[in-house]
Order: structure tokens, then sequence, then C-alpha cells
């Protein structure tokens, strides 16, 4: 039995109650978000792996995508790139490995994750395709669920599939975009839709997927194959056309009791990212929201890091639950361990801002410790309270005042040391 399934019956599991401890919230709030499928929970297969609660009322989750390319396939690089994610402190993580044994390395990083993980099945059905000597459109219906099973049943714990991306989109959408569809699995899928003049089979056979949903308890996390990769594509005909299919996919999901989450842009205007995330969440009947981004301008390639970090404040704020993390390798290149290290950190910050924004319980008791230490002069609390003490630390240069540290912005002119001296004449005088 799933953990949704549990909650519809007012079951409240040891994991369940485990993960509202650590959100902070009453146990039977969270299994009736649970039961309605507003929030899900994540990270029960592996024993070694810390269980999280993604959805409405609970805290902005990040996850860090790694894994190799063909170009750069070595387990050992992407098994560091998953340490440094953790300990940056991304939520999840998603092993996309297309290049080298891509079941060894699901499952190295299945046996050492101890965050949930996610994958995209599709990647490997292809990948296995291509290799033995065929093309993307011979990939066949049977080895598409066999894959998805494969990963189930290795402890994946949330699987990306697009089966949104219905054969008249993909047919509609090859013609007219500015950048085309830039999802990795969407472009598969619609080469083997227009190639086969056939229906996408995620789409066509989704109870098969329910079904190995139900029986291993994974959350299947219904991809955006036409989100948009330019502002000029945002919110265009097919990128809507999608998100009405996942909108009734989602209800027959949570008829079978399946946990799912819903993705998102993707290239946004910042102006349009309010209405996006109350129309996605709307059309989706509140389902968890996991958003790669969105960037909010294409012209920063170096720096995508921060232009989805500005797109993903705004989107938590308004109601997106999950960021995929965009690191300054976006467009440019597979990531580097320091290039990770950097977007979780960006992605931390906005989900960190947009839970101030929403209001979220104790959200911003974080900033008042550090504003409190940084007040008091109180580098070393102040330091490693910080989102990414090593870093702070190794910035910080400081000098010698009359009776604390200051930094070397301003010295002795130190505004902070200023107006505590004001201070604590003004209360010798009281
Ligand atoms: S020296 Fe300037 S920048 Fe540094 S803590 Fe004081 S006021 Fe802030």
């Amino acid at each position: 039995m799933t953990e949704f399934q549990r909650a519809l019956r007012g079951e409240i599991t040891p994991v369940l109650k485990k993960v509202a401890d650590d959100e902070h919230m009453e146990p039977g709030r969270l299994r009736r978000l649970v039961a309605e499928g507003r929030a899900v929970i994540t990270g029960t297969a592996r024993e070694h792996c810390r269980a999280i609660g993604i959805g409405s009322g609970l805290k902005t989750k990040v996850n860090a995508n790694i894994g190799t390319s063909p170009a750069h396939d070595s387990m050992d690089v992407e098994l560091e790139k998953l340490r440094v994610s953790i300990d940056a402190g991304a939520d999840t993580v998603m092993d996309l490995s297309t290049g080298g044994d891509l079941d060894a390395i699901r499952r190295a990083i299945c046996a050492k994750s101890t965050s949930p993980l996610g994958t995209v099945p599709v990647y490997q059905t292809i990948v296995e395709t291509v290799r033995s000597g065929r093309e993307v459109p011979d990939a066949q219906t049977d080895a598409m669920f066999e894959v998805v099973e494969r990963h189930a049943r290795d402890g994946v714990d949330f699987l990306t599939i697009h089966c949104g991306l219905v054969r008249r989109l993909a047919e509609a959408v090859a013609a007219t975009r500015t950048a085309g569809v830039v999802s990795r699995g969407g472009c598969f899928l619609l080469q083997w839709m227009i190639a086969n003049k056939r229906e996408n089979p995620y789409y066509e056979h989704y109870d098969r997927l329910l079904d190995i949903a139900e029986k291993y308890d994974v959350a299947l996390s219904l991809g955006d194959g036409l989100r948009p990769g330019a502002i000029a594509d945002a919110t265009d005909a097919a990128q809507m056309g999608e998100l009405l299919v996942i909108g009734e996919l989602v209800d027959r999901a949570r008829a079978r009791g399946v946990s799912v989450i819903v993705e998102g842009p993707g290239h946004v205007p910042l102006q349009d990212i309010p209405s996006h995330m109350i129309m996605q969440k709307r059309i989706t009947k509140g389902a968890p929201f996991y958003v790669l981004g969105p960037l909010v301008t294409d012209v920063a390639p170096g720096y995508d890091h921060i232009t989805s970090a500005i797109g993903g404040a705004v989107a938590a704020w308004y109601g997106a639950d999950f960021l995929c993390y965009v690191t300054p390798a976006e467009h440019l290149r597979l990531p580097s361990i320091e290039d990770v290290r950097e977007g979780v950190i960006a992605a931390r910050i906005a989900a960190h801002a947009g839970d101030i924004a929403k209001g979220l319980d104790g959200a911003s008791d974080w900033d008042l410790e550090v504003s409190r230490a940084r007040a008091e002069l109180d580098w070393e609390l102040a330091l490693s309270k910080s989102i990414d003490p090593e870093t702070a630390r190794g910035m910080f240069d400081p000098i010698a005042g009359d009776s604390e540290k200051l930094c070397s912005m301003c010295g002795i002119y130190c505004a902070i040391r200023g107006t505590r001296k004001t201070r604590n004449g003004r209360k010798r005088q009281g």
C-alpha cells in the first residue's frame, strides 16, 4: 500500500509523523495534505534515505541534477557530485546519466544517497536503443516500461515521465517555437511520435505506469516535455495544452492512490511567473509543483544559477513547492563539482526567500538569528549560521577595531559598531 493510500485511510504512519516533525507541522494536517494530493512523501524506498515532504504548507525543497553524459562518464565524479549536493543542502538528487554503465551508476547513487532520488527512465530506454545500433524511433514500448520498472525496483523514489506530451501537441510544436523542444525526454518522445505516427506510449498506457508506481510506491513526476526554452516561447499554446493533459493525469493518479508531482518551466519572463504558478496549481488541483528555474532571461549563460534563482524565488512565493537547481554551466557543459555546489546554494537561497514571502511559519527565524549576530559583530555565529559558511568564512577579511573585529569594507567607520556605541551610550545615560 502506498503512503498516499494510507493517508486516505486516515493512517498516520511513522514516516509521515517523522516528516511532519521535521516540518514542525501537526501530523494530522500533513496527512490531510497527502490524502488530498497536495503534498507527497518521498524517500521511503531505502532505509538509509531521509524521507521528505514536498507540497503545500511545507518548506520549499531543492533538487540537484547530477549524472554522466556521453562526453563525461565517470561514476566517481558523479558520486562526488552526490556528496557535494547533499553537503550543500540539496533535499533531493536526480540521476540524469546518459553515459557509461547506466544501471551501475544509478545503483551506486541509490546505495549512497541519503536524499530521495529521482530519474528519467526514458533516457535509459533511448540510450540502450541507440547503443544496440538502432535509432530513437525504434525504441519499443515494452522496453520503455521495463526500464521504468527497473528503476522503481532499484529503489528510485520518484520518476519523471513525460506522459502529458501527446502526439497532437508534438506535431503542432515542432514548427512553431523559437527554441523548439528543450526537454531531452520530451524531444525523444517527440521524435518517436512523429516518426512512428503513434501516440506517446506513456500517455496511451498510463495505467501501466500507475501499476508500477503503486506496486513500488514511487511518486510520478509528470514531466513538462514542452517547457519553454526561451522567453519568447513561454506560456504558448503547446505548453498550456500539455498542462491541461497533465491535469487529467493527476486526477487519474489520485484515483489510484499514486502520488504525483507536476513539473513546470523553464524560461518565463518575471512578470508572468505569478499568474503561471496560480494557473498551474489550479489546473492540477494543488498538486506539488516542481519548477526548473524558471529562468527569467535568456541572455546570461554562465550566470544561469542567478537567472533561475530570481525566477525560483518568485515561483516559490506564488506556490512552487520544489525548485530544480540550475547551475552556472546551464546551456554550456555538464556541470563540474563546483558548478553543482553553486547551483544548490543559489536554489536554496531562492527557496528560502520564497518561504519567507509565503509566510511559512518560522521561515524568517533563521534570518533573525543571523541578523542579531551581525548586529552584535559576533562574526563566528553570523558566519556559521549563514547559508554557505565555507564561502562566507573564506571571504571574511577582518581588521581589528578597538574591542571587536570589523570587516575591511568600512573598517573603523563601521556603521554597526557606530550604532552599537550610540545605543550602549544611551542605555548608560538612561
Ligand atoms: S565594517 Fe561596514 S560592512 Fe563591515 S560589518 Fe561594519 S558596517 Fe558592515
